[in-house]
């Protein structure tokens, strides 16, 4: 569903960030291989890159099983998924697993002044963004629709995870994919592996180093076809939420898939969003909740926030770096010319 929408460049698989040194490495360094390995996951492109010869690849696929698993137990569109029947029957969910990023999303909602808010599947759902064809519904429904929304309904009791009005409903998009890379390295470590690159769609983590250097990452142009700020990072997650991976134009005004739960209409102000911290997790909810909150709120959470850095883009094309990421690791290429407009 996800990349069937807008406009995707050839070269760009994943989504909002991707690498800049890493293609034909194996080709031009021949004594320093790198497995890779691409499976379509969580509605995208997750790329794995492990350097090493073909040895590694078994640890991979195990790692890649385990996306997989997360991608069917959060996936709220799958049937046979606790999350689907606690959106469509109303039955608490008991799973650990589910319960315990439902709680890490209920406390950067609290810290994001509900920015980031996982009961959003009733609006997503109004607009058509699980579907092909989204649409601008009308504003009475919009506003009918809010009432179903709302994080401070949901509770988690004795380790059950319960609802307090019955047509709510769970969207893990803004933060299963940042889970699944954080699952998967797991993995990649428990068999051994300290270097790794795990994307998927733009979630991305940077184990260890590519044979004792840095992993090179830069961000994609939210409206051009390359990249933007190179930066090296080792033991890191970077996530991106841009306005450019789904979304629609209409009457000029372009509408994506990443709300204001306040208001029930896409977010505006920003047009990329990336977080960088340790956790996975964290960075992909992050990203969406920093795209929700603009840029001068967005600055404010993470200057409050330990181990949290941001690259902002706002509508009118400024880059905005959080003052520790300037001053611990340089951004490298900084170029974003001219891409504003729609
Ligand atoms: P992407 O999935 O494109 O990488 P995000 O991580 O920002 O981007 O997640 C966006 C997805 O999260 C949307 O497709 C939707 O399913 C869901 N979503 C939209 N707005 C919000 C929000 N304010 N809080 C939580 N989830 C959201
Ligand atoms: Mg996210």
């Amino acid at each position: 569903m996800k990349k069937i929408l807008g406009w995707i460049p050839a070269l760009v698989v994943c989504g909002g960030v991707l690498f800049i040194t890493q293609r034909f490495m194996s080709a031009r360094h021949p004594q320093e291989p790198i497995q890779k390995m691409t499976r379509f996951l969580m509605d995208t492109y997750c790329i794995m890159q492990v350097p090493g010869d073909a040895s590694v690849r078994d640890s991979m696929t195990q790692a890649f099983d385990r996306l997989e698993e997360i991608d069917k137990k959060f996936n709220a569109l799958n049937p046979t998924s606790p999350v689907y029947r606690f959106n469509h029957e109303n039955s608490p969910i008991t799973d650990p697993e589910i319960v315990g990023l439902v709680q890490t999303a209920l406390d950067v909602s609290a810290k994001s002044d509900g920015a980031l808010d996982i009961t959003v599947f009733p609006l997503v759902d109004l607009w058509g963004f699980y579907g092909s064809t989204p649409h601008l519904p009308g504003d009475g429904k919009i506003q009918a629709c809010l009432k179903h929304v709302g994080w401070k309904n949901l509770a988690i009791e004795g380790g059950k995870l319960i609802k307090h009005r019955p047509d709510m409903a769970l969207d893990f998009g803004a933060i299963a994919k940042g889970y699944g890379v954080g699952e998967a390295v797991k993995v990649l470590k428990n068999c051994g592996i300290r270097s790794a690159l795990v994307d998927a769609g733009g979630d991305l983590y940077m184990l260890g180093t590519r044979y004792g250097k840095p992993w090179h990452v830069g961000i994609r142009e939210p409206r051009g076809t390359g990249v933007f700020g190179g930066m090296k990072l080792t033991d890191r997650s970077m996530a991106t939420s841009g306005d450019y991976e789904r979304y629609f134009i209409k009457a000029g005004v372009r509408y994506h898939h990443i709300f204001d739960p306040k208001t029930g209409y896409p977010a505006h102000g920003l047009i990329s969003a990336t977080a960088i911290t340790p956790d996975p997790t964290l960075a992909d909810a992050y990203s969406t909740a920093l795209f929700v909150l603009g840029a001068e709120r967005a600055l404010k959470l993470v200057a409050t926030t330990p181990d949290l850095e941001c690259v902002l883009v706002t509508e009118a094309g400024r880059v905005l770096i959080s003052p520790r990421l300037q001053k611990s690791m340089a951004m490298t290429d900084l170029t974003l010319a001219g891409q504003t407009g729609k």
